[in-house]
């Protein structure tokens, strides 16, 4: 296994191997990145009949199975949404009933699960509650926030890091997308792969970091803020809640990172940094919570205070 996954894989073994074994799992991964190394040896693993030092013995019926293991249900969407449908729960929760005909454990598999709508999750609920005995659930999600607080909240959730530069230099050269583009992903968003899964946002986020700089370098921040008008406040927010944090850290190490290569120092002291940050998750909250916000006031107000803690810095 890749040795960026080894810390994830070591809380998947020390799951497996407590008293009360998870039935259910959340495996959390960067977008677009290589977690299926470690999805797919726990699925084996689940599915073993003779499991060898917590790995999969690689002997038995179960694992010399190479095609559709007849135990492990997936669960993936459909139809044009892109969502995975009630309908489909409904069969594999039927599934899960039945006995495993390996005579081993069987394996629910929900990828993405953040695919997952409302009607789907909460057909899961109950299951995923109190599945029954020798059936595990494994979700994958790269955004975790998307899922349902009350089915999180059953779920054994282990996060994969994210990958180290060189596995971003590697997807860069062969997806043939700028290296720098996706650092900038990852800083801004925890989404190196944004830039090619996703490239409106990744836009909307390295506008906002302009914006930022702009007026970091004494541009007016209403004139700024008029090309927002129209702008997704969450992604908004969050994009500069990350810059708040990256700017805050930049004063307890000289890390440099994207963020601090667009944006000269010196930067508004810790203190503004924080409250600024308040703000900042003010909006972020109503966005979550899906409250209708006056983009343009919003930001205008989150743009002017940025503006207004710039300037206590230039003097
Ligand atoms: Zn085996």
């Amino acid at each position: 296994m890749s040795p960026w996954l080894a810390s994830s894989w070591r809380l998947v073994l020390e799951g497996l191997q407590s008293k009360a074994a998870p039935h259910a799992w959340c495996i959390v991964h960067p977008p677009g990145v290589i977690a299926s190394e470690l999805t797919d040896r726990l699925v084996r693993l689940l599915l073993c009949l003779n499991p060898i030092n917590h790995e999969p013995c690689d002997q038995c019926a179960s694992c010399q199975i190479r095609e559709t293991h007849p135990d492990l249900v997936l669960i993936e969407p459909e139809g044009a949404a892109g969502m995975i449908r009630v309908d489909s729960i409904r069969n594999s929760i039927h599934i899960a009933y039945t006995t495993a005909s390996m005579g081993g454990q069987r394996v629910v598999f929900v990828r993405p699960a953040d695919c997952l709508n409302q009607a789907s999750s909460n057909a899961l609920l109950k299951v995923v509650e109190e599945p029954p005995s020798g059936t595990v659930f494994i979700f994958q999600t790269a955004l975790p926030g998307k899922l349902l607080p009350t089915l999180v909240s059953r779920l054994r959730m282990v996060k994969v890091p994210s990958p180290t530069l060189e596995i971003l230099e590697k997807t860069s050269q062969s997806l043939g997308i700028s290296l720098d583009d996706m650092m900038l992903a990852e800083t801004l968003l925890v989404e190196p792969m944004a830039v090619k899964t996703d490239p409106e946002k990744f836009a909307l986020a390295r506008d906002v970091l302009t914006a930022m700089a702009r007026i970091r370098n004494g541009e007016d921040s209403q004139m700024v803020v008029k090309s927002f008008a129209k702008t997704d406040a969450l992604i908004a927010s969050v994009v500069m809640e990350r810059v708040c944090e990256k700017l805050i850290r930049a004063q307890f190490d000289d890390a440099s990172n994207p963020v601090t290569a667009t944006l000269a120092g010196p930067y508004p002291s810790v203190a503004l940094l924080y409250q600024f940050k308040e703000r900042i998750a003010e909006v972020k909250k109503q966005a979550q919570a899906g409250i209708a916000v006056n983009v343009g006031l919003a930001l205008g107000s989150l743009f002017a205070a940025w503006g207004f803690i710039c300037t206590k810095v230039q003097g």
